[in-house]
């Protein structure tokens, strides 16, 4: 069975597209056609745009309610969202090829986790306070009004947490939105629009533009909007904050990552205790997640052990259809990015790194699969070590000791994940605070809620998650009472 969206969910119902273009969504594991939407074209954009900034500017309207209004339309939609929790995971899982083991785990969990987070966060939103000037004495208030319409532009990989991260704060903070999804992955954003319209999420504050890069980018020049919240590649994310930098607008990005999970020569390598761990931090929806620690470092006395620790982690892995729930490796989510990774396992190969295990397609005559690859003998200048492979192709590098493993970690364009392994928690943590980097985790790590999520260096701008998130969406205003 297809699932058919021939309308666009704008201003707070499902309305005719301006075209009769769809976009053809195909399974990652079966290479069929799972669906079709309404492509979003720039007349589309217009007026998702239009809808939102009505929303926006209505006197009476979401951005004027108190924070503590909002919240309940945020707890209703959370309620709204988890109800279609297993349909989500099934969609997300038949597009790009996750476990639905994961989908069902985070995409779809998180969405509504983080909308209660928020609608909580927003109950205690302070958004006036006085001041007291130093120079006059008279009253400063300072507010944080909601910025306005946000464009938000979502990857394939983790769709619906994705876009959680952007529209949960923005919720909260007040402003309107127009989400723009990957082509890939469009199926599984119609049960959200479902899910406002349930929760009675007043007209125009979220509106969807299924679409590719060009409508991205016609929502990110957009006349009418006020902020563009982006995850993607850095590539795309550079282009974005050119556009962004000539007309001042602000952006959070969230890019790409090449990171290093750096193996103490103290560490606990047994795959009993540590394998889930570890599967978690360099593997998971098969490498392609944005945090993972896809350059292994390890001690040059324990090297060999790390080496045979990975290559049995990698072997015990099941291989499959996304939907099997036994499956722990899905297929790449495209043709096209199967061949991108193949590719750099072809350069890994030429440049003189040791395949110990993987590099096929794990056996299966259908579906963009690459098995769990592991390098040895990895030299971090290597490509496969510098640029984002985004698949699960691993470089295990040797250092001598913990300065070296501090100085390679950092020796990379990027700075977005990370983890250290050790038996003592503060020789970890004294290695983790010297990673050039927005998150790690001491024996692994997800992302939380509660604490904020960015990247550095080439590795974005800003950060989603924690309470800090809200501010983003925010326009700090100083009114003073002379
Ligand atoms: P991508 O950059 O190709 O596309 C991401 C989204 O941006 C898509 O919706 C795409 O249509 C749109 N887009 C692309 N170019 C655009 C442009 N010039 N203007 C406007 N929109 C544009 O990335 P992808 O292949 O979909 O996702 C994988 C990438 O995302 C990886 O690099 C990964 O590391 C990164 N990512 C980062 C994080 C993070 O939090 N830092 C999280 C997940 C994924």
């Amino acid at each position: 069975m297809t699932i058919t969206y021939d309308k666009l969910f704008i201003g707070g119902g499902w309305t005719d597209p301006s075209s009769d273009r769809t976009i053809t969504v195909v399974s990652a594991s079966t290479e069929e056609v799972i669906g079709s939407v309404a492509e979003a074209q720039e007349a589309d954009v217009d007026a998702a745009v239009d809808a939102a900034r009505t929303a926006f500017d209505d006197p009476n309207g979401w951005a004027t309610w108190e924070p503590a209004r909002r919240a309940e339309v945020m707890e209703r939609f959370a309620d709204a969202i988890e109800s279609r929790g297993p349909d989500i995971a099934q969609r997300v899982s038949a597009q790009n090829g996750m476990p639905i083991a994961i989908s069902s785990a985070f995409e779809a969990t998180f969405p509504a986790a983080l909308l209660r987070y928020y609608a909580g966060v927003a109950r205690n939103m302070v958004t006036e306070e006085q001041r007291t000037g130093l120079v006059a004495g008279n009253t400063i208030t300072v507010r944080r009004d909601p910025l306005g319409v946000v464009g938000a532009i979502v990857p394939w990989n983790f769709p619906q947490s994705l876009a959680a991260f952007k529209y949960a704060p923005a919720l909260a903070a007040g402003c309107t939105m127009v989400i723009k999804p990957s082509p890939e992955t469009c199926l599984d954003l119609g049960l959200i629009a479902d899910a406002a319209a349930e929760a009675g999420l007043p007209a125009g504050v979220i509106n969807v533009v299924p679409g590719g890069r060009e409508i991205g980018a016609h929502l990110v020049a957009h006349p009418r909007i006020d902020k563009v919240a982006f995850t993607g590649s850095t590539a795309a994310g550079r282009s974005i904050a050119e556009v962004c930098g000539r007309l001042l607008r602000p952006v959070t990005l969230e890019l790409g990552g090449k990171s290093a999970a750096i193996i103490l020569d103290d560490a606990d390598l047994d795959l009993g205790t540590v394998g889930a761990n570890l599967f978690q931090n360099t593997l998971l929806n098969q490498g392609q997640t944005c945090f993972m620690g896809t350059r292994v470092l390890a001690p040059a006395s324990r090297y060999d052990e790390v080496v045979d620790t990975f290559a049995a982690l990698a072997g015990s892995l099941t291989i499959g259809d996304a939907l099997d729930p036994g499956t722990q490796i899905g297929p790449m989510a495209s043709s096209t990015h199967r061949d991108r990774v193949e590719g750099y396992i072809a350069k890994g190969k030429a440049e003189g790194a040791r395949l110990v295990t993987g590099g096929g397609r794990g056996g299966q005559d259908r579906g963009w699969f690459v098995e769990p690859t592991i390098f040895a003998d990895v030299d971090n200048k290597f490509t496969i070590a510098q640029e984002e492979i985004f698949g699960p192709v691993l470089s295990l590098i040797k250092y001598n000791d913990d300065e070296e493993a501090v100085r390679i970690a950092n020796d990379s364009e990027f700075g977005l994940g990370g983890s250290v392994w050790t038996q003592d928690q503060a020789r970890g943590l004294g290695v983790a605070t010297r990673v050039q980097t927005g998150n790690i985790g001491i024996n692994g790590f997800v992302p939380d809620p509660s604490s904020p999520f960015g990247g550095v260096k080439a590795s974005g701008l800003g950060q989603e998650l924690g309470p800090e998130a809200v501010h983003h969406y925010q326009q700090i205003k100083s009114i003073y009472n002379t």
